[in-house]
């Protein structure tokens, strides 16, 4: 076999150089797009809470229900917590979602029970009052949990957007959250809310 040229070498010494001076350039560039990272909220979004607050439990006060928020915004450490009760700590598993897979973690998600009942409560009413308010609601096995998610899956929320403004569906709503009155059903008549 013929021994390859010199010039063969300085060719690929030069090619090899290129692509590890290229790598060294590009490989930095990359890694910042990757861990772009968007700053991790620290409190519940004042949007989700006025609608909470101004919609969500006035209206279920209004149909009977005294509602209190068992659980709102949760950190990343206390999402880890709640998902290693029943798993690392003694109790049961409340939680199947780990740190950052929770709408708790964003802002965007509360747990409610009734001040009276406890979670003894008819739920079908309660989830159609949050729909009617724009919030869906966790489902079978996770029924206290209500949360908006605008159309955004949990990734979307950790690659930091955020969904869409909620409005309140009626205005009567932000008069009496103003005047710190009750909402009452009579208030509702002319709302568009669910009847029972
Ligand atoms: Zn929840």
């Amino acid at each position: 076999m013929r021994p390859a040229s010199k010039k063969y070498y300085y060719v690929v010494a030069a090619a090899v150089l290129f692509f590890v001076a290229a790598g060294m350039f590009l490989i930095p560039r990359v890694i910042t797009v990757v861990q772009k990272s968007v700053p991790l909220p620290t409190a519940i979004d004042p949007n989700f809470s006025t609608q909470v607050n101004e919609c969500f439990i006035p209206v279920a006060a209004a149909y009977g229900y005294s509602l209190r928020i068992v659980s709102g915004f949760r950190s990343m450490a206390q999402q880890q917590q709640v998902y290693d009760q029943g798993r690392l700590e003694n109790g049961v598993v409340v939680s199947e979602a780990s740190p950052g897979h929770s709408l708790h973690n964003y802002g965007f998600a509360v747990d409610v029970a009734d001040i009276w009942r406890g979670y003894n409560i008819n739920w079908p009413r309660l989830i159609a009052i949050g729909a009617y308010c724009g919030l869906g609601n966790g489902g079978v096995g996770d029924y206290p949990h209500f949360e908006y998610r605008g159309g955004l899956v949990t990734a979307d929320f950790a690659a930091g957007k955020r969904p869409p403004l909620l409005t309140l569906p009626c205005a009567i709503m932000d008069a009496r959250a103003k005047a710190s009155k009750p909402l009452t059903l009579k208030d509702l008549q002319g709302c568009a809310a669910p009847k029972f």
